[in-house]
């Protein structure tokens, strides 16, 4: 469809990774079919189309890494590849006909809450629109962070971020800079050592590394999960079973988690022979307190003799000399940072400005909240997709996000009993009663006590980003909306007399 004028659909999905594509799912299943995922890329995917580095796969295995209502009977392996999960996305924006919901190439701007007409008015690279409601599915890790390192204006050779790889630039010989050992560097390192001539591995922190059960999903296997569905359901409830039963662990008793650092320990030690290296391989605060990190080839990298670990984050760059904070000295021609992404700082905040006239970044500067992990207060009809305090440490993304699909499919569901141009806009005692429990068990956790600095606390040390229990629960407390924690509005005028038009009005 030719764009241009503007357009009122009953919703605008933002996004078209997981979260975005399964709300486009979860409304069309509702019979809703006026609505337009707008997406700023060419292709859906998001996380999955964007980071394509070598070595990229989930960390969760497949068969609970996916969409409980589009199982895939064919995964190749226990953790598969990037181009495996990018083309399942691919498949289930076919096989539930969302092609024509989506408008690429149609980066959201602006979103402006109208308080007469109780829409939102959405400013695109494609075009204008007006919705009822707005679904922000922009993904918690999609805008890469690179850190504002002194002198890199200067440096003359090739950067990049992990998740915006440069598959042109050729890296065999080179000498490689890799900036972080989180979840990416550990799946990129042991994949580009053996091309590179030398690799310096900046280290801030050391993570903990725990064993990676991954294999082949055998042809046998493939076929009784297609043959018999059963047997996938059951896979599927065994690994989700085995995480619920950790999470007390990492949300109450972090002092269990003791037996995990001695097998990790022990991993390290199997490879990693000299004292002094495992020593500063050795993290120093509790395990799980930053996201714990699979690999069976980290540390077999770090040892091969092209591959140098400075352990301590870089400081500044001099031409092409890369200085730690430690004063030490790599001269390289690429550098590659895999520094993670703005999660606390949300950036489609800045670009939503709601009832009161304020931004959403401006109501959260100290911190961001939201009623379930979905509605921020003075945000009428706007539902987040892994909003505030929905990440987990050792489960599936994919389960939060199915929880709030059904919050969504509820809200929606409530919008049409009230009746036609009503707006709920969650009231301020709710979501601050919601953050104050949220915030009470925090305390607890092992991201709150394990003594590290990790991107699950904001810039005032606060955990706005995890979920502190099961995904159980969390899914318990999406089931319904509870209209008491939401003011309702009602619009001044008619919808007749505001002249709204739906997509195909204006299409005709
Ligand atoms: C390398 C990597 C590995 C991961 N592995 C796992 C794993 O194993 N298990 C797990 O549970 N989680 C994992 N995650 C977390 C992962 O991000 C989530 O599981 C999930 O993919 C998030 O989906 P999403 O749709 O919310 O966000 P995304 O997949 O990030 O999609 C957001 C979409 O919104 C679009 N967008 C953003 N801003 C705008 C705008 N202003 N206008 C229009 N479009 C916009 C983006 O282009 C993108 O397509 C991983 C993340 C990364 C980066």
């Amino acid at each position: 469809m030719a764009d241009g004028g503007q357009r009122h659909v009953r919703v605008a999905v933002i996004g078209s990774g997981f979260g975005g594509l399964g709300a486009a799912v979860r409304l069309r299943r509702q019979g809703i079919t006026d609505f337009v995922v707008l997406e700023r890329a060419d292709a859906v995917g998001g996380t999955w189309r964007d980071n394509s580095y070598p070595g990229c796969a989930c960390d969760v295995p497949s068969h609970l890494y996916s969409f409980s209502f589009a199982p895939n009977p064919d995964w190749p392996r226990n953790f598969s590849g990037q181009r495996h999960i990018r083309a399942y996305l691919e498949r289930v924006t076919d096989t539930f006909g969302l092609r024509p919901h989506i408008r690429f190439n149609a980066e959201v701007r602006a979103l402006r809450w109208d308080t007469e007409r109780l829409w939102w008015e959405i400013d695109t690279a494609r075009g204008a629109y007006t919705a009822d409601v707005v679904v922000s599915a922009t993904g918690p890790l999609s805008d890469p962070q690179i850190p504002d390192v002194p002198g890199m204006a200067d440096f003359t050779g090739k950067v990049f971020h992990s998740a915006r790889w440069d598959h042109d630039y050729d890296l065999s010989g080179k000498r490689v800079a890799m900036v972080g050992t989180g979840a990416s560097a550990i799946q990129i390192v042991p994949e580009i050592q053996p091309r590179v001539g030398t690799l310096t591995v900046f280290q801030r922190t050391p993570p903990w590394v725990m064993p990676r059960a991954d294999r082949r999903i055998t042809a046998v296997e493939r076929w009784l999960h297609t043959k018999v569905p059963a047997t996938r359901e059951l896979r599927r409830q065994l690994l989700w079973g085995i995480r619920e039963l950790q999470v007390s662990a990492f949300t109450k008793r972090p002092d269990e988690l003791g037996l995990i650092e001695a097998i990790a320990r022990s991993h390290m030690r199997k490879v990693i022979k000299d004292p002094a290296m495992r020593a500063r391989l050795t993290p120093d605060y509790r395990i799980g307190c930053k996201r714990i990190l699979l690999s069976n080839s980290w540390y077999p990298a770090l040892a091969q003799p092209n591959v140098d670990l400075v352990s301590s984050g870089l400081r500044e760059i001099r031409g092409n000399t890369l200085v730690a904070a430690d004063g030490s000295e790599a001269e390289v021609d690429a550098i590659i940072f895999g520094t993670g992404f703005h999660v606390t700082d949300m950036p489609i905040a800045h670009r939503v400005t709601g009832a009161n006239g304020t931004t959403l970044a401006e109501e959260w500067k100290d911190g961001m909240a939201a009623l379930r992990g979905s509605s921020a207060a003075g945000f009428p009809n706007f539902l987040t997709i892994i909003g505030p305090n929905t990440g987990l440490g050792n489960s599936s993304m994919i389960l939060m996000i199915e929880a709030q699909l059904n919050y969504l499919a509820d809200f929606m569901r409530r919008l049409d009993v009230l009746g036609g141009g009503i707006a709920l806009d969650a009231r301020p005692s709710a979501v601050e009663e919601w953050t104050r429990t949220i915030q009470q068990r925090m305390r607890r956790t092992v991201w709150n006590t394990g003594g590290c600095d990790s991107w699950y606390l904001d810039a005032n040390g606060r955990n706005t980003t995890a979920w502190p229990g099961t995904t159980g629960e969390f899914r318990r407390v999406t089931r319904q909306v509870d209209l008491a924690e939401y003011e309702v509005l009602r619009p001044p005028r008619t919808a007749a007399e505001t002249g709204r038009r739906t997509v195909e009005e204006v299409a005709a």
